[in-house]
């Protein structure tokens, strides 16, 4: 892709200080987000999406250390950004939703206040201007009679107004980089789709790049324009969405997509698994991080870690074998 990132991500690693050791959560993650397009981060849990996020977002609890790395945004490293100048980035040109909306919402304070609150933080406007406009954000995340929404609480409103408030907040500054951890997860299918098409016409308006994190690959199909696959903190397959799917390398990617229930699977029809686990993440060896689960493992697999290569088509894959896999 020619046209320069908005965000991107070198080499980050991060790790977590605990009482079993250091556990290396993230390890050399490389990747970029574009102007109005969105990239997924998928993987499973544990496997270090939303602990690149929170590090994006300066947000990492005390116990974590950002070891290597840079995240460029607007011509300057976050990572070296005091605290007030990463405030000033923070909720106005970064925002992030997560997926508990209920947790993520204070339960003292009405919608509207919460929303307001964001405004007034970042912009020079009055307490009646940022009225004004969190009832027009309301109303454009389609919540109905927003004037009296404004002063309802978070336990008046269902899961799905729950989340679009949420988007409302996130929003508020017009960011130029949406994190959007699992946004979803916890709503019912039909509600799940209206969010996503919401966010993507709200990403066209406003033309940002957002990170999708999920684990759902149905979501990916449904929203993502390039997709970075994570597997033990580290990036196994990159490619773009159709790359991703009609082309998998990957013998990872090739079982998650092989998990998926399709047109074709009856109903009570066991879905296919990826037997085993992730490995142990406090002992990182030089074998390849899937070596344990992986049908295709030789070897080779099991002394040198493959580093992630660039395909003819631009995709990007981490296995020994990736040429010859089908
Ligand atoms: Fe499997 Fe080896 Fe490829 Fe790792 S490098 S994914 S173990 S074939």
């Amino acid at each position: 892709m020619s046209q320069k990132p908005v965000l991107s991500i070198k080499d980050l690693s991060v790790s977590f200080a605990t009482e079993k050791g250091l556990c290396q959560a993230v390890k050399k993650v490389n990747f970029a987000v574009y102007e109005g397009k969105t990239l997924a981060l998928v993987g499973e849990s544990g496997c270090g999406k939303s602990v690149t996020s929170l590090a994006v977002m300066r947000l990492l609890p005390d116990l974590a250390n950002v070891s290597s790395g840079s995240i460029h945004f607007n011509g300057q490293d976050l990572l070296t950004l005091n605290k007030n100048s990463m405030c000033s980035v923070r909720g106005n040109d970064i925002a992030m939703i997560f997926q508990e909306p209920l947790t993520a919402l204070n339960p003292v304070f009405t919608i509207g206040e919460q929303i307001a609150e964001a405004l007034l933080i970042h912009k020079r406007i009055t307490k009646k201007q940022a009225k004004d406009r969190t009832c027009e954000l309301l109303d454009r995340v389609r919540i109905p009679e927003a004037r009296k929404r404004f002063d309802e609480y978070p336990f008046q409103l269902s899961g799905g107004m729950k989340q679009r408030a949420l988007i409302a907040m996130a929003l508020a500054c017009e960011p130029k980089i949406l994190i959007a951890d699992e946004p979803t997860t916890a709503l019912d299918v039909t509600i799940q789709a209206g969010i996503l098409e919401l966010m993507k016409e709200l990403q066209k308006e406003m033309n940002m790049g957002i990170i999708f994190i999920t684990h759902d690959l149905g979501v990916v199909a449904e929203i993502a324009d390039a997709v970075s696959i994570m597997y033990a903190g580290e990036v196994i397959e990159e490619g773009d969405v159709y790359q991703i799917f009609e082309n998998p390398r990957h013998p990872y990617t090739k079982g998650l997509l092989e998990s998926m229930p399709t047109l074709q699977t009856q109903k009570g029809e066991k879905l296919k698994t990826i037997k085993g686990s992730v490995p142990n993440l406090f002992n990182r060896t030089e074998a390849c991080n899937f070596e344990n689960r992986c049908a295709y493992a030789k070897e080779v697999c099991r002394k040198e870690k493959p580093f992630l290569e660039e395909e003819a088509s631009g995709a990007k894959v981490a296995c020994h074998f990736h040429r010859t896999i089908s």
